[in-house]
């Protein structure tokens, strides 16, 4: 028996990683060590129940008795709150997915590297906020990381037996999100529920509105240079349409690896749950004759402001990457609830650089989980206080 944790069980990556899980034999061949949600406590005990978790955390601590009620005679320990999720990332698990949303994935992921084991990372805020802790804590205590972006899987795949030495280019493809099509005067007027459809990929609403502005990709090109270790300007974005290529990498003998398959996170999450080996997986088979075309073209930089922000925290270092993150989750809350336009959310992120960079504070190498956590805060705060 395979032991395995699921960070985010609830969400979108979390229902897939489970929907594999269960279709791969479920509790009969995983012993599921800890599952943990947000604050969908009905479908965290379901699915505890049906993989007999060990272990259930919600992370709202006053739902700690609601979760108690659903999970009453299952035999599933229950807990509740943040430190409790980071806890039940101690419990060893031989693979762990990493798949909350946003900065509060980085404490749990980076507590499970010390297991040593494999940890299947969906959270990129991870990487881009504390990528080179990240990576040294793997390296230190043996673990695996292996991508579960489906483009960062994609690159992964077609490096397999490759010098990076070799690698003139990665590039990362791009729908283009929500609005790549509309006239960019219209951009300041778009509304939550416009940005919160995606034209390929059903994820959660978060990531989905990061695609329509593209901080989503500009999270990817850093993940992309943290996880690889490749210099920045290797790191290309493509606006492909389809969803159907989503990396290639050229090569120095002027050869492009390319990797496609179906607009489906299953194939990106079940690669990192068999890996090394491939498992027969459920996503739909590409009939690439019916399919006729892929288009590909560059992204405009005034529609797409946050990519050249990528770039600026590149340039920057250190901290950057977390101040950029915190300022952008923070901007997003405000565009939700319906504070800020569209537009905006990038000029925000923007002013928090600016004003962090100013104090010289951000060129600092992430020395801890703790620096990056205080640059997080700093960043949320000054960000606030821009918009109101
Ligand atoms: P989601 O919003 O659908 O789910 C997030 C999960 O995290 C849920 O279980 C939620 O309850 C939990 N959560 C939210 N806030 C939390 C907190 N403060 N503490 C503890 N748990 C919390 O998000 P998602 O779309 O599944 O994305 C998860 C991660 O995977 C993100 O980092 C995202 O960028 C990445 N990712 C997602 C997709 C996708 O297809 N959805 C693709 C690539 C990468
Ligand atoms: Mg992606």
């Amino acid at each position: 028996m395979r032991s395995i944790s699921v960070f985010g069980s609830t969400g979108s990556i979390g229902e897939s990683t489970f929907d594999l899980l269960m279709r791969q034999g479920g509790a009969a061949r995983y012993r599921t060590v800890a599952l943990t949600g947000g604050r969908n406590v009905a479908r965290l005990a379901e699915q505890a129940r049906a993989l007999k978790a060990e272990l259930a955390v919600i992370a709202e601590a006053r739902l700690l008795a609601d979760l108690r009620d659903a999970l009453a005679g299952s035999g599933t320990e229950c807990a509740a709150g943040p430190m409790a999720v980071a806890e039940a990332a101690e419990r060893p698990a031989e693979w762990i997915m990493s798949g909350i949303v946003g900065a509060a994935g980085l404490a749990p992921g980076f507590r499970a590297l010390a297991h040593g084991t494999v940890l299947a990372l969906a959270n990129k805020e991870s990487l881009v906020t504390a990528g080179p802790l990240l990576m040294a804590r793997a390296r230190k205590h043996g673990a695996t990381i292996l991508p579960v972006d489906s483009e960062h899987s994609a690159v992964f795949q077609a490096l397999l037996g490759e010098n990076l030495a070799t690698v003139e280019h990665i590039t990362i493809t791009a729908s283009g999100g929500a609005f790549r099509d509309w006239p960019m005067e219209r951009l300041a007027a778009a509304t939550v529920a416009e940005a919160s459809c995606h034209p390929n990929w059903a994820m959660g609403q978060r990531i989905t509105i990061d695609s329509a502005s593209m901080f989503n990709k500009a999270l990817e090109v850093i993940e992309a240079k943290e996880f690889f270790g490749i210099d920045p300007d290797r790191v290309e974005v493509l606006v492909h349409p389809e969803s159907l290529v989503h990396a290639l990498v050229g090569f120095r003998d002027g050869g492009m690896i390319a990797h496609l398959g179906a607009p489906d996170m299953r194939h990106a999450i079940g690669y990192a749950l068999n890996w090394p080996d491939r498992a027969h997986l459920p996503v739909a088979r590409l009939d690439l004759a019916r399919i006729g075309s892929l288009t590909f073209r560059n992204p405009d930089p005034a529609r797409y402001p946050a990519l050249g922000l990528a770039r600026e925290v590149m340039r920057i270092g250190g901290l950057a990457g977390a101040a950029f993150n915190a300022a952008k989750e923070t901007a997003l809350d405000a565009f939700i609830v319906g504070r800020i336009r569209f537009t905006d959310m990038a000029a925000v992120v923007e002013q928090v650089l600016d004003r962090l960079s100013a104090t010289g504070g951000l060129g600092k190498a992430p020395g801890s989980i703790d620096m990056v956590l205080d640059i997080d805060g700093q960043a949320r705060r000054i960000a606030a206080e821009t918009m109101q």
